[in-house]
């Protein structure tokens, strides 16, 4: 287990997007790691560098909107 499974799982409360860790590079903002963020884009709590500042999926374009 990783260590931002861990993190994330002490903080189950919180829903977090990617909580299991996103590995696609570098992006647009986003950028891998181990560090919980909030997406300035999504607003919603990601886990990734500790100086992303989007998720992944905003970073690439792919969050799907509800
Ligand atoms: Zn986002």
């Amino acid at each position: 287990m990783c260590y931002a499974t861990e993190q994330a799982e002490k903080l189950n409360k919180i829903e977090i997007r990617n909580w299991n860790g996103d590995k696609r590079p570098k992006l647009n903002g986003w950028a891998p790691g181990n560090y919980i963020s909030r997406c300035f884009i999504c607003d919603e709590q990601f886990i990734g560098d500790k100086g992303a500042i989007h998720c992944a999926d905003c970073a690439y374009g792919t969050k799907e909107h509800p």
